[in-house]
């Protein structure tokens, strides 16, 4: 297959917070891996702002060191560098001063698309709408993007949307869920919905269950303070969890169009049952293998914050009701590993004897480590010796049809600042889903902070609390391992 790289229209992007972790690590390496794809017209540029009073040769140089980092060596071509380092630029800008401001003004360009990229603290969201607007610099068609965290709950994701919308369109604001620039995650509306296959299947009748997993390896050190004011529940499953299970269970959209399929996903959020206090565990990661227990990076010895969370959640539909989705996530798990899993039913009676070897089908969609997507099914085991059964992964990832096109798929974050160039909004939360995906979370919150709930330790390295596992044999199912 030939790969298709068309150039995105002519753009200035400004990154606030230009020197931070995430620009450095994701942001700046992606798009230096769609100028050497041949996606940036040669007259784009990247505008650093931040507060440190750097030149644009200093800017640059750290930028180059970014991409020694974090881009593959086989990607990394030194004209090529100098190249893009030559589109970088720097402004220093103190988001809730006045200083800076007039210099941003006099490089933007009105005839190409403006990008601003808010990444900073959330507290400084609206400091930077209101001044891109007061100093007049982002025109009408300017697009902003916000990171996360959306608010902390419903009435201050209300407020932030508030404030951007005194001064930004709706289809003008990208609110950024890294989770759905992953190939895969798109790969799961394409198998959905440009096959006749699945959709038939794709209901309580034939699905028994879903599982969401997100498993990390690291702990909160370092990060510590920060999370504690947070947790698995707002960190985790508020968004990203929660973005995922909306694509699987979604009503087909009319069109693959920002707002046919963003209508569909907030039905479902809406559908969403309370969840009680039986179908919900929570965990803190104890201290083991020579690190610190959660209580040790969190600053407070009493903290009741989560680490890690499961959940057994309802969608209140014609298409869902009797099949739970079961959502966990957490930290200072066995393996980081990130996936969801749909396992169909039983078939309605087996006419072989030996039913031992049979499973039931999974479709295994795996977001990280290696993206991918699998379908277990069952095979006659080969060779003589009767009708023994197998089960075996169907390989729908077509690695081998795609060629080395599928090897380098770029990065969340690379497909998702070219989206916001086109202007494409499909793959960004709209400022309703966001807050119906709070109004949903807040009084579970609430309910474990009213009982006064303490989260279980589990130990690092381990699947998480003991109840977790528990939530599911209750079920008479059981959590897939996790493994990288
Ligand atoms: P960071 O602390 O590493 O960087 C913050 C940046 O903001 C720095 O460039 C700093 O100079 C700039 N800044 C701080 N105060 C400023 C001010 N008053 N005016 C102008 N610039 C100012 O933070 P980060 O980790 O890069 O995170 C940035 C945003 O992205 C946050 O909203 C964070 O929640 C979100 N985010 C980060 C990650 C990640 O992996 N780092 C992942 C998801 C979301």
């Amino acid at each position: 297959m030939v790969s298709r790289v068309i150039p995105v229209e002519a753009f200035d992007l400004v990154i606030f917070g230009g020197t931070g972790d995430l620009a450095r690590r994701k942001i700046l390496p992606g798009l230096y891996r769609r100028f050497i794809a041949g996606q940036m017209t040669d007259d784009s540029r990247i505008i650093g702002a931040a507060r440190a009073d750097l030149t644009d040769d200093i800017f640059r140089k750290s930028v180059a060191e970014a991409i020694e980092e974090f881009v593959p060596a086989n990607r990394r071509d030194p004209k090529l560098i100098a190249d893009f380092l030559a589109r970088l630029h720097y402004v220093a800008i103190d988001a809730q001063g006045d200083g800076g401001w007039a210099q941003l003004k006099g490089l933007m360009r009105r005839n190409v698309v403006q990008a601003y990229y808010f990444s900073v603290a959330p507290a400084l969201f609206g400091d930077l709408a209101l001044r891109l607007k007061s100093h007049g610099i982002a025109d009408d068609q300017a697009r902003i993007v916000v990171e996360k965290p959306f608010g902390r709950d419903l009435a201050s994701a209300r407020a932030l949307n508030a404030t951007l919308a005194q001064h930004f369109h709706e289809s003008q604001i990208y609110r950024i869920d890294h989770y759905l620039g992953k190939e895969t995650v798109q790969n799961l509306m394409a198998v959905r919905f440009a096959n006749i296959l699945f959709e038939p299947l794709w209901k309580s009748e034939y699905i028994d269950h879903v599982q969401i997993t997100v498993a990390e390896t690291v702990g909160v050190e370092g990060r510590g303070a920060y999370y504690d004011k947070s947790g698995a529940m707002r960190d985790m499953v508020q968004n990203h969890l929660m973005q995922l299970l909306c694509l699987i269970a979604m009503e087909p959209p009319y069109h693959f169009d920002p707002d046919a399929v963003r209508d569909e996903k907030l039905k479902v959020i809406r559908a969403l049952d309370p969840v009680g206090p039986l179908d919900i565990v929570r965990g803190q990661y104890l201290a083991g293998a020579g690190q610190g227990s959660y209580l040790d990076h969190c600053e407070d010895p009493t903290s009741r914050t989560e680490s890690y969370i499961a959940l057994k959640v309802h969608i209140s539909n014609w298409r869902w009701k009797g099949t739970p989705f079961y959502l966990r996530t957490g930290k200072r798990l066995r393996a980081r590993a990130s996936e969801i899993a749909i396992t169909f039913r039983e078939p309605p009676h087996s006419i072989f004897d030996d039913a031992k070897g049979w499973r039931e089908n999974v479709l295994v969609i795996r977001l990280q480590p290696d993206e991918g997507m699998n379908l277990m099914v069952m095979i006659k085991e080969p060779g003589p010796g009767g009708m023994r059964l197998a089960q075996v992964p169907l390989d729908m990832t077509f690695a081998d049809a795609l060629g080395p096109e599928a090897e380098d798929v770029p990065d969340a974050y690379e497909r998702l600042v070219m989206d916001v160039i086109r202007g494409n909004q499909t793959l960004f939360m709209r400022g309703d889903e966001v807050e119906a995906a709070w109004a949903w979370t807040d009084p579970i919150i609430a309910g474990w902070e009213q009982r006064g709930d303490r989260p279980q330790g589990y130990d690092p390295a381990s699947s998480g609390p003991e109840d977790a596992l528990m939530l599911m044999h209750r079920d008479g199912r059981r959590w897939r391992e996790i493994r990288e």
